[in-house]
């Protein structure tokens, strides 16, 4: 490729990446384009290139493809939250569900595997990238090629893909928000958000995807700031008092969370302080946060209640769930519980089965599960989330529930050695970087009928969805959920099934 640095090349946008970034072909050359849309024909400038790829800039949308919108919001481009916006939303999920089925079909090797029910056409043009792509990933990997016939022959019936499951309202989805403090050029207190990966602070005050009493807040207490002559904490000279404030609804009960982040014991006027956010309905725990360490980790291990029991409470359907400063939750509850139903539904439980819940965090789906389930175990390597765990099945009377603190690869393997443990279903939420193979060589061994995968990370998904297709398991059911409208990530879950021989 005969180009150098800001070089300006025209180009056609044929694909996404997994952070939003337009991606197109020039001579067999790969680049990658920030703010393109996929569909678009743009004007591009080389801003640096390795050997296979190459990255550009957006100089000028010369045809803007069909699923280009207006960003709803000002701050889109520059706050690096919402990765394609301006991305039509039904087009969001078209793409995320064909990079879940692109990985499965390339790197998991389901070639029986189809695109959801939907316009013929389009379909059988999608189907045609992705055979021809699984086709070129084929060639380039020897000696994997024997392997794929194979599973080819054995493979007579097709798995049809469940469609995405997407909101109906892709906005303010989210019920926890962290935004820092900080003076603008001008002197004045602002919030906002941190400008990609730098520490300048874009001001903005009402993010789209969070809920509307978030700017309400925010003004009582800069406002608050202002008259109190409270400093905003300056990172560089590590001075100032006010760093970050978190914010939490529960969106079933409408209970409203506030969290102030201090480098300090105290903040002056906090009687006012917590007058003023009472004003707001809904308002039941405000608390400070001690975090006096020079990091950019958000919250201190301390808290200091200022009003409340310390904890609001909100449900995930019926299952009651209790939600501290520290714990974690997921952010969008309406899509957590299609996404647990989803999985609820894949491990078709009669109230007979005994089902283990690997990386379960606090418990969200083994509670989910053990409304219909004889027994459930989890398993999380964070003992933190174990204690919230714990205390949530309290919470629920739900005594056909047990949690084991550890990395799912040693508590399963020893609890299968020493005690023979058995499972009908098996459940996995594991992170980004899928399942450790000690843990999936010990699910082989147990042989549960069924294995119900979440993923977040459809790459490292694949990857374990072939290990488990070479080893007895098949996979009947995928469905993908949004759970993150506007960014480039989505949520998976596979059914896999034991081989009757
Ligand atoms: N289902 C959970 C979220 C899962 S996120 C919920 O709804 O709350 C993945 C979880 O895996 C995280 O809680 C993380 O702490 C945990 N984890 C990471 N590595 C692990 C390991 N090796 N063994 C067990 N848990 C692990």
């Amino acid at each position: 490729m005969e180009m150098k640095k800001n070089d300006r090349f025209v180009l056609k946008i044929e694909d996404m990446g997994e952070n939003g970034e337009g991606i197109g072909r020039l001579d067999g050359y790969i680049w990658f384009v920030k703010d393109a849309v996929i569909g678009d024909v743009i004007e591009a400038g080389v801003t640096k290139m390795k050997k296979q790829y190459g990255f550009a800039r957006l100089i000028r949308v010369i045809e803007p493809s069909e699923y280009r919108v207006q960003e709803k919001c000002p701050s889109a481009r520059r706050c690096g939250g919402c990765q394609i916006q301006a991305v039509d939303y039904q087009e969001q999920l078209r793409l995320k569900e064909r990079k879940v089925y692109n990985n499965l079909k390339r790197i998991g090797g389901l070639s029986n595997l189809l695109l959801p029910d939907r316009d013929e056409t389009t379909e059988k043009m999608m189907e045609q990238t992705a055979e021809q792509r699984a086709k070129e990933t084929q060639e380039s990997q020897e000696g994997n090629t024997r392997d794929f016939s194979v599973k080819e022959e054995r493979r007579a019936e097709t798995v049809r893909m469940e469609p995405i499951i997407g909101m109906e309202h892709p906005w303010r989805y989210r019920n926890k928000a962290q935004f820092p403090f900080g003076r603008n050029k001008d002197g004045k207190i602002v919030t906002g958000f941190y400008a990609g990966r730098t520490h300048d602070i874009v001001e903005q005050e009402d993010c789209l995807l969070g809920v509307e009493e978030n700017r309400e807040i925010l003004s009582i207490i800069r406002n608050f700031m202002e008259e109190y002559k409270i400093e905003p904490y300056d990172e560089e000279t590590h001075r100032g008092l006010v760093r970050h404030v978190l914010i939490r609804k529960g969106f079933q009960t409408g209970e409203l969370m506030v969290c102030l982040v201090i480098n300090g014991r105290k903040l002056p006027g906090q009687q006012v302080f917590t007058e003023r956010l009472l004003e707001i309905p809904g308002m039941t725990s405000i608390s400070l946060n001690v975090n006096q360490e020079k990091t950019n980790v958000i919250l201190g291990k301390e808290l200091i209640n200022l009003w409340g029991e310390g904890h609001i409470t909100d449900y995930i359907g019926a299952v009651q769930y209790r939600i501290s400063p520290l714990s974690f939750y997921q952010v969008n509850p309406v899509q957590t519980e299609r996404l647990y139903g989803t999985a609820l539904e894949y491990a078709d439980l009669t109230g007979n089965e005994t089902v283990w819940d690997l990386y379960c965090g606090i418990g969200t789906i083994s509670l989910f599960l053990a409304q219909k389930a004889k027994q459930v175990y989890g398993v999380e390597i964070v003992p933190q989330a174990i204690d919230d765990a714990r205390e949530n099945a309290r919470l629920n009377h739900m005594e056909n529930v047990e949690f084991f603190v550890g990395k799912a690869e040693e508590v399963l393997p020893e609890q299968y050695e020493r005690n023979q443990i058995y499972a009908d279903v098996i459940v996995v939420d594991p992170p980004r970087k899928g399942c450790d193979e000690k843990c999936l060589e010990t699910i082989v061994k147990m042989a549960p009928k069924r294995v119900v995968y979440v993923s977040c990370n459809s790459s490292t998904l694949a990857r374990d969805v072939k290990y488990l297709e070479e080893r007895g398991y098949e996979t009947e059911r995928v469905r993908c959920v949004d759970m993150f409208p506007h960014s480039g990530h989505v949520e998976c879950v596979v059914l896999m099934s034991k081989v009757q021989k």
